[in-house]
């Protein structure tokens, strides 16, 4: 580790760019190292721009390990901690060392097709639907047991993190960071006398490892999406996902307080 180097990396819209130069600016009078780009051996990685910013910087960079703030310019910004006004306070408070790490877990999913497994990573979570909205129809297992048959549009596997994205657009629920879950949360899932599945999110230790098998008939119609990337994978037979060892230190101001945060955003 480099000490004193603090990589910045920055969306390109004009507010983000502005928020960048007085960052570089401020950082360099107090004497840190900058690079407007990633560097592996950066103490600190400051990420500019919304939640999608900080989503796309983490899996461009295959997660980096060292810890990452945000700065939000314009954004929902529920990861990004920081406001451009509050640049300067930030620089005091990180040379004090007035900050915590929270570390958040991210979740994978190996794929498994006829030919071989390949493996994604999701921050917030991993959906699982079915290509050109075709309905898909899962097996879904949990530790091995049959869980239930699922129909619908999909199902959204979220973390912790994740609770608050698009898993409490769909009727999720949101989840106090220091609790560790996954939550299965199905999309428009379908309740008839021809098929029944949990309408609610179902939520499980973070132990546990969620399989899925898509029907035969439905396995070259799946696509994968994960943090808003989507992949589109041939004859899969069958996916499992669960915690993964990868994660990614958050750098908190003392001051965070996760309620707070989510009246502030949603109410
Ligand atoms: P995006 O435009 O980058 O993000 C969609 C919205 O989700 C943005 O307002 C984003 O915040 C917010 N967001 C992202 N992570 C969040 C979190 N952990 N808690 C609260 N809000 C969060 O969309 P994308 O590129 O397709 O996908 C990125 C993420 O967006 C996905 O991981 C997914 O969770 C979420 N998404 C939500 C919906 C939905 O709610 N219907 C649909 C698709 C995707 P910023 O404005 O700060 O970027």
């Amino acid at each position: 580790m480099d000490e004193k180097l603090i990589s910045v990396i920055s969306n390109n819209n004009s507010q983000s760019l502005y928020a960048e130069n007085i960052l570089v600016k401020t950082l360099l009078d107090r004497n840190f190292k900058v690079k407007t780009e990633y560097d592996p051996n950066a103490e600190l990685l400051i990420t500019i721009g919304g939640d999608g910013a900080f989503l796309r910087t983490m899996h461009k960079y295959n997660f980096p390990e060292m810890p990452v703030i945000g700065i939000n310019t314009g954004h929902l910004g529920f990861f990004q901690e920081l406001l451009p006004q509050n640049i300067e306070d930030f620089v005091d408070k990180y040379e004090k060392k007035e900050y915590m790490i929270d570390e958040i877990k991210h979740i994978e999913a190996e794929i498994c097709t006829l030919t071989d497994c390949l493996q994604v990573i999701g921050i917030n979570e991993i959906v699982i639907k079915g290509d050109k909205s075709a309905t898909i129809h899962l097996l879904i297992t949990l530790d091995n047991d049959i869980l239930e048959n699922f129909s619908g549009d999909g199902i959204l596997v979220s973390t912790t993190a994740g609770s608050t994205a698009y898993n409490y657009s769909l009727g999720g629920s949101i989840v106090h960071p220091k609790i560790n879950i996954l939550q299965i949360t199905p999309v428009s899932p379908i309740n008839t006398t021809a098929y029944r599945s949990f309408t609610s999110s179902v939520i499980l230790p973070e132990s546990t490892v969620i399989g899925l098998k898509p029907e035969y008939t439905y396995e070259n119609s799946i696509l994968i999406v994960t943090d808003g990337m989507e992949y589109s994978y041939k004859e899969i037979e069958s996916i499992s996902i669960r915690y993964s060892e990868v994660g990614t230190k958050l750098l908190r101001m003392n001051n965070y307080n996760f309620w707070y945060k989510a009246k502030e955003k949603f109410l």
